[in-house]
């Protein structure tokens, strides 16, 4: 049995966007620099941000769409007290980051760089999990899908997840400290079919636990494959997430692969495309997501980003 005492959380993607039926002009000028009849925009103060569409579309859209795309509030992600409507700033178009949904807030930046990573302990339940209050963010995703790549990436080391790999500390909660200030938390992969059926069960039961009663989580980072079709179980995890209204943000692993024919003949583009139109009834409004990969690194340090700004919000309410 679940309890199911609530804890104060981001819970911004669960909330009506502020305006939600508000449109953002993205013409030609932001989308090609050539024969623009209107002045470029300076370019974003960072490489991370994208000027371009941050929803993949499967198909070009037809010529005269191009012209002036119309991008709806609704499927960015906007932090808590983001406000889209300030000129002041960048125009918001500049301040998605690449390859995401995701709209900077003045939360953002404080922290961002990894100066150092420790692993911490090795946990069996959520009751024994550090307890000195500092925010953290779990890593949970189907086992294989580049978790572990992941997280080496995120610190810039070959090999600090392989911690979690060691004989009995696959089925644990692993606790990494990151900068002495918060943890980045690697969850048991689930779905590993040659695990029994009751073993399978018991992991589900003991990640839903943490991820009720862990007050001290400010989000779960969802890791779904990009590589290959929309997996069942992926799904039924994203909608327990959605369900139970845990902070989410969706990160879509092995951006760099080709398609294959073997894997659906999709581009990762496509299969993000269609795994956010599955789970999009799951959601008050849309989750953040981000398009990574351990090989090139894609997405590292946009992700690295969008956790400052979470847990800079976290840690001022
Ligand atoms: P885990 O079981 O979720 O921890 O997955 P691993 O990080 O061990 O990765 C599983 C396999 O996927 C390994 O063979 C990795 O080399 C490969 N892999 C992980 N991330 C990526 C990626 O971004 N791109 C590609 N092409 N392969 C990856």
């Amino acid at each position: 049995m679940f309890l199911t005492q609530k804890f104060p959380r981001i819970h911004s993607h669960f909330f009506a966007s502020p305006k939600p039926h508000k449109f953002f002009l993205i013409t030609s000028a932001l989308l090609s620099n050539s024969k623009s009849p209107i002045p470029l925009p300076p370019p974003p103060p960072l490489s991370h941000f994208s000027t371009l569409t941050p929803t993949p579309t499967p198909a070009p859209p037809p010529p005269q769409e191009q012209e002036s795309l119309q991008l709806s509030l609704e499927s960015l992600f906007l932090p808590p007290e983001t406000d889209v409507s300030s000129l002041k700033e960048a125009p918001l178009s500049a301040r998605i980051l690449k390859g995401s949904n995701i709209v900077l807030s003045k939360f953002a930046g404080h922290g961002v760089d990894v100066l150092n990573a420790e692993f911490v302990k090795s946990s069996v339940t959520t009751e024994d999990c550090p307890a000195d209050g500092k925010p953290e963010f779990a890593l949970v995703g189907r086992s294989n899908v580049g978790k572990s790549s992941l997280l080496n990436s995120l610190v810039r080391r070959k090999r600090l997840a392989l911690t979690s790999k060691k004989p009995g500390k696959t089925q644990c909660i692993n606790h990494f400290r990151i900068n002495d200030s918060w943890y980045l938390v690697d969850l048991p992969g689930y779905g590993f079919a040659a695990a029994p059926h009751e073993v399978r069960t018991d992991w589900a039961k003991f990640t839903k636990d943490y991820f009720l009663n862990r007050p001290t989580l400010v989000s779960v980072f969802l890791l779904i494959d990009a590589s290959i079709p929309a997996k069942k179980i992926d799904l039924e995890y994203a909608s327990w997430l959605g369900q139970n209204e845990i902070p989410m943000t969706l990160v879509f692993t092995k951006c760099d692969k080709r398609k294959k024919k073997k894997n659906g003949g999709k581009r990762a583009e496509e299969n993000v495309h269609v795994f956010q139109e599955l789970i999009r009834d799951f959601f008050k409004s849309t989750p953040p997501w981000i398009m990574t990969s351990s090989v090139t690194n894609q997405g590292r340090d946009e992700i690295l980003l969008h956790m400052s700004q979470l847990r800079n919000y976290w840690l001022k309410h």
